[in-house]
């Protein structure tokens, strides 16, 4: 699942808070990953990630998250750099989740243009008519 994906599911399960990942109220953009991918399935605080490691996959894949898009915030270039900025979006800009999952999609598609071999999107280009279309061709 992409991280964009992940954000737009999570957030139709919960509604949206800020400052926090999760709690009884809802989740932030991150939490809303978390719910999604299966690594979160309680918003009580107390009950432990059943994991985190699809977590991290996902949030940490390179898909060029570097600025903030309303004020320039830049984190420093670690591996929480994406985390920072949807958290950044999240609570400072009070983006809506799908608002974020719609910028980070423009950055997963542009990603995926400029290296195709690392797709996770299968692109295939069908020459030939379908046999339902010729079907239909003939009448
Ligand atoms: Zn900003």
């Amino acid at each position: 699942m992409k991280l964009s994906e992940a954000i737009r599911l999570g957030a139709v399960m919960h509604p949206q808070i800020y400052r926090s990942l999760r709690s009884p109220l809802g989740t932030c953009a991150l939490g809303a990953v978390g719910f999604a991918l299966g690594c979160l399935d309680s918003l009580d605080t107390t009950v432990d990630w059943k994991s985190t490691a699809d977590f991290y996959r996902v949030t940490n894949k390179e898909i060029g998250l570097h600025i903030c898009p309303v004020c320039q915030y830049t984190p420093q270039p670690t591996s929480d750099q994406n985390r920072l900025l949807i958290a950044h979006l999240n609570d400072d800009h009070r983006w809506t989740r799908e608002c974020i999952a719609d910028w980070i999609e423009i950055h997963e598609i542009q990603t995926e243009i400029n290296n195709p071999q690392n797709s996770e999107t299968e692109i295939s280009c069908e020459l030939q008519p379908s046999s339902h279309e010729n079907s239909v061709l003939k009448g």
